[in-house]
């Protein structure tokens, strides 16, 4: 197994706080955003797809935050721009049909075509290079913890230590285990799995409880213990690890 996967997959099981792979994803992504910012984004190889695909959402959001290479960024936002409008805007000027009339009757046509643009635009808005890459590496990454689960003794003793999934990653570990193991293998793997999951959701259940309790004014003076960042947790364990779930962030809107 290479070890450009490996590494990095036995330093995510290093880290116990978070999700490894959200550990491995938000890694990934980093670098990906780097990669989109450096100098490749003048490479003509490069922009002639970020000029068809642009970035989804997120991810413009995330090299908007970044504050860096604006030239680049600005350049192949302009050539996107052009690729969007010579695509979108005449097809969207055809939409209108007809006015009704009692010799034609009416025509229902048009509703359909208005939906296939639709989706045209919608598939057109999510269009994204760096999802792109993310979606393979991590399903490279989940292949990679089910293949080192079966290969290396060291590991699996991580593995079994590891109770900080959050639900999309419990998901992709399942479909990586019916893929790749053997049966034996998922015999060995699904139990760690799920008495991880049992044990860090029974514990988020009850600082979660916890927290709400505290605002009750006979709690006021008793300890937090671990249910300050409860909410964050729990965000993260239902929807894997975002920087807009932050501590800080939190505690300031509190
Ligand atoms: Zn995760
Ligand atoms: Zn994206």
């Amino acid at each position: 197994m290479e070890k450009i996967y490996t590494i990095p997959v036995n330093d995510a099981y290093n880290e116990p706080a978070i999700c490894p792979l959200c550990f491995l994803k938000n890694k990934a992504e980093s670098d990906y955003l780097d990669y989109y910012l450096g100098p490749s984004l003048m490479e003509p190889d490069t922009r002639k797809i970020t000029n068809k695909t642009g970035f989804c959402p997120d991810h413009m959001g995330k090299l908007n935050k970044r504050e860096a290479n604006r030239l680049g960024l600005g350049l192949m936002l302009h050539t996107h721009l052009i690729d969007i409008k010579s695509d979108i805007a005449p097809q969207l000027q055809k939409t209108a049909p007809g006015k009704g009339n009692l010799l034609k009757g009416r025509n229902t046509e048009y509703k359909s075509s208005l939906k296939k643009l639709a989706d045209k635009i919608d598939s057109r808005v999510k269009a994204c290079p760096i999802c792109e890459k993310l979606d393979y590496t991590m399903d490279r990454y989940s292949s990679v913890i089910c293949w080192m689960f079966s290969h290396d003794k060291d590991f699996k003793e991580k593995f079994a230590n590891c109770k900080t999934y959050c639900l999309p990653h419990i998901s992709a570990l399942l479909r990586a285990c019916a893929d790749n193991m053997s049966q034996n293998d998922a015999a060995d793997f699904l139990p760690l799995l799920s008495s991880g999951v049992d044990s860090s959701l029974t514990e988020l259940i009850s600082d979660v409880e916890w927290f709400t309790l505290k605002f009750d004014y006979r709690n006021n003076d008793k300890p937090w213990g671990n249910s300050k960042n409860a909410i964050q947790r729990s965000m993260r364990i239902l929807s894997s690890d975002r920087s807009d779930f932050d501590e800080k962030q939190g505690k300031s809107k509190q």
